[in-house]
């Protein structure tokens, strides 16, 4: 039987509110000793979290305290940034029974989970293996407050999220789930470049938004708005035989790429140098190239940032894993150091190099949480928004919905979330991607 808690966690619909949606029911369901709440919100200019704990610090711990009953977790850990001062003290007289404060310096990546489990526990998850096998669970900060609204009976329609970059007012806002990111744009005051290019997520790990139109999910952290002629879209936009080319002619295996790796200072066996030395000589057959890049957690730092010359080693470490799914028998994973490397401190980037890095500093303010309401007209529920099997929709074209009304339910006997409608309105369409209401 379900813990009660994971149950109305599953029937609220909540998912891992980033990356890529991992439902918490199926976290709840476990057992383990420390519970993490992962504040450390590393990617450059998103700073919702911040706000989100800062306004929500009760819902936040009692999301702490309802994840650590079901899970049999006696310690509760929440891993945030030292600098977020007022988050801070609206948390620190909240906290309960077994729960402490872990204050991060403003590193990157600081919100790998492989990364926070260490951090903060001291812990190293095994090669290929999840916080689970060390005894810990982690979750976000709008996922645990999502948890205690599930408690409450509320299901999940809308997400937090950054606006910033080229925009007149950069802000951090509520949205309603389905809500187009052209609508979101505007909330922000809308773009102050021609040409506007959204990254979905973040500057270091977002990808580039396909449309204005593609609406917000649950997992929708932030939009960084920047002009296509930016250094980061002409990065995150070269077609893939480019970049595989480029891998191929200019490493001079300088091995910056290693020696920054966040995995690589944990011990893990992941040397992108060697993978970029595979793909320029050995080729991309190899076996052991598979191996190499399979511990890339695709933090982008040694694409944006560690390379003096530019090159792309995570995406050749992304190919590399391609390549590794498809060997049979699958090569087994290389074994890891088992220690952090004695250099790890000093090699952690400091988030205000990375955005001179990044050409991001013009952009550096401030997005505080805005307390203006999108009130949407239409919006469009993908049934994808989570780890899993999509949801099945239980509404058809002409129901009416109110907003929190289960318009989509987890397969039978898979791993899913279900889905709510985010506005009161009708349904205006439904096919094996999404659900549309209007008003
Ligand atoms: S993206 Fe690069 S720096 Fe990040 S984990 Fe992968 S290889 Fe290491
Ligand atoms: S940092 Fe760049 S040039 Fe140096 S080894 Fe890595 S990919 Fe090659």
């Amino acid at each position: 039987m379900p813990h009660p808690i994971a149950d109305a966690v599953r029937a609220a619909g909540v998912v891992g509110a980033g990356g890529a949606g991992f439902p918490t029911h199926v976290k709840l369901d476990a057992k383990v000793d420390t519970y993490l709440i992962n504040a450390a919100e590393c990617e450059p200019l998103l700073c919702k979290d911040q706000e989100l704990m800062r306004l929500h610090a009760e819902e936040l711990v009692d999301g702490l305290h309802l994840a650590m009953q079901a899970t049999g977790a006696t310690r509760g850990i929440v891993a945030i940034k030292a600098k977020y001062h007022d988050a801070i003290a609206r948390l620190e007289p909240l906290l309960r029974p077994g729960m402490e404060l872990f204050r991060m310096g403003s590193f990157y990546p600081a919100g790998d989970e492989y990364v926070v489990v260490y951090d903060a526990t001291g812990r190293l998850i095994p090669v290929g293996g999840l916080p689970l096998h060390v005894g810990c669970a982690v979750n976000n900060v709008e996922t645990l407050i999502n948890v205690a609204r599930a408690a409450q009976g509320t299901p999940v329609t809308s997400s937090a999220l950054t606006v910033a970059g080229a925009v007149s007012h950069p802000i951090s806002a509520v949205v309603p789930l389905g809500v187009s990111a052209r609508e979101v744009l505007a909330l922000a005051g809308g773009a102050t470049v021609d040409d506007p290019v959204l990254l979905d997520g973040g500057a270091m790990m977002g990808r580039v938004l396909p449309s204005l139109d593609d609406p917000v999910t649950k997992t929708t952290g932030g939009y960084i708005v920047l002009p296509r002629s930016h250094h980061l879209i002409r990065r995150k936009t070269r077609p893939e035989e480019v970049k595989v080319a480029i891998a191929r002619t200019a490493c001079d295996q300088c091995s910056y790429c290693t020696e920054f790796c966040p995995r690589f200072l944990l011990g893990y066996a992941i040397e992108p140098h060697k993978v970029m030395r595979s793909v320029g000589f050995a080729g991309e057959a190899e076996r052991g190239w598979a191996q190499l890049g399979l511990q890339c957690c695709e933090c982008s730092l040694c694409d944006l940032y560690s390379c003096p010359e530019d090159l792309p080693p995570k995406d050749m470490c992304i190919r590399s894993k391609r390549l590794w799914r498809t060997i049979e028998p699958r090569p087994a994973p290389l074994p890891s150091t088992g220690h952090a490397h004695p250099m790890r401190d000093h090699r952690r980037v400091p988030i205000s190099r990375l955005i001179e890095r990044l050409g991001l500093r013009a952009y550096d303010v401030f997005a505080p949480l805005t307390a203006d309401r999108l009130e949407p007209a239409a919006v469009r529920l993908n049934l994808r928004q989570h780890t899993g099997a999509p949801a099945c929709p239980v509404v058809k074209v002409g129901d009416a919905v109110r907003a929190g009304e289960l318009v989509a339910e987890i397969p039978a006997g898979a791993l899913g979330a279900r889905l709510h409608a985010s506005i009161d309105g009708r349904v205006v369409g439904v096919d094996e991607s999404a659900i549309r209401i209007q008003r």
